[in-house]
């Protein structure tokens, strides 16, 4: 175990290989161009996707993956419920997630969340303003008081999530809706962060300080190792009690 996390961004990269409007913002697809936003803040990143063997969630993949980005949209019924059930397994035993925009109504977050996780949206003209509302927060490093996105797809109240443990983001949107657009939560040894932005139709994973939030994301959520706990029926721990 270095001190580098190793990410895997996972994709179900359907859009970008049948829609050239989106292939033109991401020609090799949503995955490589944060793999390369995260190398470049300094973390080991690698890609897997849906049509990879085991959908690319073997387990020599998740067996060296301390962090798992996750983007899908079309094709989140496709994940096969085992593989669902092997990286909720994994998040429980401490591996993170950060679940992307449309990934929140894949079967992983909402198997992890235990709600709908269903939200208001509008693809528009709507622009959007994320603002730091933990701004101690390892996520919001390096961030000014908000981020902008000039056009972004918007995802409005309520969205049927559990109550974060820490909320980082709060998004506003022109169009008047607000949305909490950056959420941890922890499940067992898990980290586990939601973060809104990145339709992909946008060229929103090229936007630096959302670039930087995913970064920071994946290092908080990295797994701090420790001894796993025992189960089940023991003697006393102290001889003496
Ligand atoms: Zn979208």
């Amino acid at each position: 175990m270095t001190n580098t996390p190793r990410v895997t961004v996972w994709n179900e990269f359907r859009h970008e290989r049948q829609q050239p409007a989106v292939r033109a913002i991401y020609p090799d697809g949503i995955h490589t161009t944060l793999a390369a936003s995260l190398r470049a803040h300094g973390l080991d990143a690698r890609t897997a996707t849906l049509d990879d063997p085991e959908q690319g969630l073997g387990e020599a993949v998740l067996g060296a993956t301390d962090v798992l980005v996750w983007w899908g949209h079309v094709a989140h019924h496709e994940v096969a419920d085992e593989l669902v059930d092997r990286v909720q397994g994994r998040v429980l035993a401490g591996m993170g997630l950060v679940v992307l925009h449309s990934g929140h109504a894949s079967k992983i977050f909402r198997r992890l969340m235990g709600t709908t996780c269903d939200l208001k949206w509008r693809v528009g003209d709507d622009r959007e303003l994320l603002w730091v509302v933990a701004p101690g927060h390892p996520i919001a490093a390096g961030l000014g008081e908000r981020i902008v996105i000039d056009r972004e797809e918007m995802y409005g109240e309520h969205f049927d999530v559990p109550a974060p443990e820490t909320l980082v983001f709060v998004s506003w949107f022109s169009g008047g809706e607000v949305f909490r657009s950056g959420a941890c939560y922890t499940r067992g040894a898990g980290r586990i962060f939601y973060f809104r932005p990145g339709h992909e139709t946008l060229p929103t994973y090229h936007h630096p300080d959302v670039q930087r939030v995913i970064a920071n994301a994946a290092r908080w959520a990295a797994p701090t190792y420790a001894a796993r706990p025992m189960y089940g029926n023991v003697p006393p721990a102290a001889p003496e009690s």
